[in-house]
């Protein structure tokens, strides 16, 4: 088994180890040492960048108690191990404060962490059950007065026996050896990541965003220098908002933005009450505009601009209410879109063949079912008089009774 110096030594960036193996595996190498300062991924924690003998390191995970290193080229004897040791402090510092973080909601208001990541999309915890702002705020500072106390920290392994004796937060991985992370007189949880020694090494917590994610409740969160970054990205943000809205202050910007989510409801209901008029009047007009034939009514028309949704509403109304054809071609941006639609009949023309057809000899793409038909080609006088041919074919094949 490889030694973990980074167990007890997490502050340890530089190191000599002797090479165990390093065999050809899938492109790259995979080497074994003695001993690793790379910590592997995994619990949330993303694997250390660095190198080994020189040559980068591009992952490490564990196997069968062994800390594989993959490598692009082979290392032998003895080497000398460097990781980046700002980016493992700011991976440590993530660590620990996401314990505080926890253990914070967990003792206030009762909500356990189900899961924790370093990696992926932003830090982040997923709780049980939403928290609102203010207990987000009041945790966040809560977490800040246990960085401000500096509490040493502490990581020991026990067997399962000795940790099911003591109080620890959170579920135990049943595992032969438990290693268990203190924070002295505050909190302790089974963890096999890196940490600071004392909660100053924190240094700044903030929480970032939230979202409610496959019945569990996410909380974002920065700590260390990314907590400072985010800090003052906030601040610029802010400013830079109230400024956009002309408010002096963060109260005037906070009801400047109430004002305006109100506004935006507002318009949206008569942006739909438009919507609905518009469907209704619009309705009326194309079964105006309909001819009547042997199957039923036919309207067909080459229109300048339009939005195509709005006339497959309008053609899905026309078309329930009695047996009609609706065909529709809009110009747009140099192209023609195309809307075919009718009822449901015993015969009829088949419109996707139509559209196909037509896609086929313009160098356009669509087509459809019998019923609907959807296709857009490049526009020009030659490809709207293809068009109305196509138009009183269909026109023909829906007059035969
Ligand atoms: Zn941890």
């Amino acid at each position: 088994m490889t030694t973990r110096l980074f167990d007890d030594e997490p502050g340890l960036f530089e190191a000599r180890a002797q090479v165990l193996s390093c065999v050809p595996r899938d492109g790259v190498f995979a080497v074994v040492l003695d001993q690793t300062i790379f910590f592997p991924r995994g619990g949330g924690q993303p694997c250390d960048d660095g190198d080994i003998g020189g040559v980068p390191v591009s992952d490490v995970f564990e196997e069968q108690g062994n800390i594989v290193h993959l490598l692009p080229r082979p290392v032998s004897g003895e080497v000398t191990l460097r990781i980046d040791g700002e980016r493992r402090l700011e991976l440590m510092r993530h660590h620990l404060g996401q314990h505080i973080l926890s253990a914070v909601i967990d003792q206030t208001f009762g909500v356990p962490t189900v899961i924790a990541r370093i990696e992926d999309a932003g830090p982040h915890i997923e709780l049980q059950s939403p928290l609102t702002d203010e207990q987000l705020i009041t945790a966040q500072a809560l977490a800040q007065q246990v960085i401000d106390r500096d509490l040493p920290v502490r990581a020991a392994y026990y067997t399962p026996d000795e940790a099911s004796r003591m109080s620890v937060r959170g579920k135990i991985t049943p595992h032969e050896r438990i290693r268990l992370v203190e924070i002295e007189g505050f909190d302790r949880n089974a963890c096999g990541g890196t940490h600071c020694p004392s909660t100053g090494g924190v240094l700044d917590l903030l929480v970032t965003g939230t979202k409610s994610v496959r019945g569990v409740f996410r909380v974002y969160y920065a700590a260390g220098k990314a907590a400072r970054k985010a800090r003052l990205d906030r601040g610029l943000a802010v400013l830079s908002m109230q400024r956009a809205l002309s408010c002096e202050n963060l109260s005037e910007f906070a009801a400047a933005q109430q004002a305006l989510i109100e506004r935006r409801d507002a318009l949206e209901a008569h942006n739909h009450a438009l919507r609905e008029q518009l469907l209704r009047s619009d309705t009326a007009l194309w079964a105006e505009l309909s001819r009547t034939l042997e199957q039923g009514r036919l309207a067909a028309a080459i229109l300048d601009g339009g939005d195509v949704k709005h006339l497959r509403a309008v053609a899905e109304i026309l078309c329930a209410e009695q047996p009609s054809a609706l065909l529709f071609a809009v110009r747009q941006a140099g192209q023609l879109s195309l809307l075919f639609m009718r009822s449901k009949s015993k015969s009829g023309p088949n419109l996707g063949a139509f559209v196909k057809d037509l896609c086929a000899r313009l160098g356009g793409r669509g087509g459809g079912s019998p019923l609907l038909a959807q296709g857009v080609i490049p526009g020009g006088e030659a490809a709207e008089q293809a068009v109305e041919e196509v138009f009183d074919a269909i026109a023909r094949e829906y007059d035969l009774p």
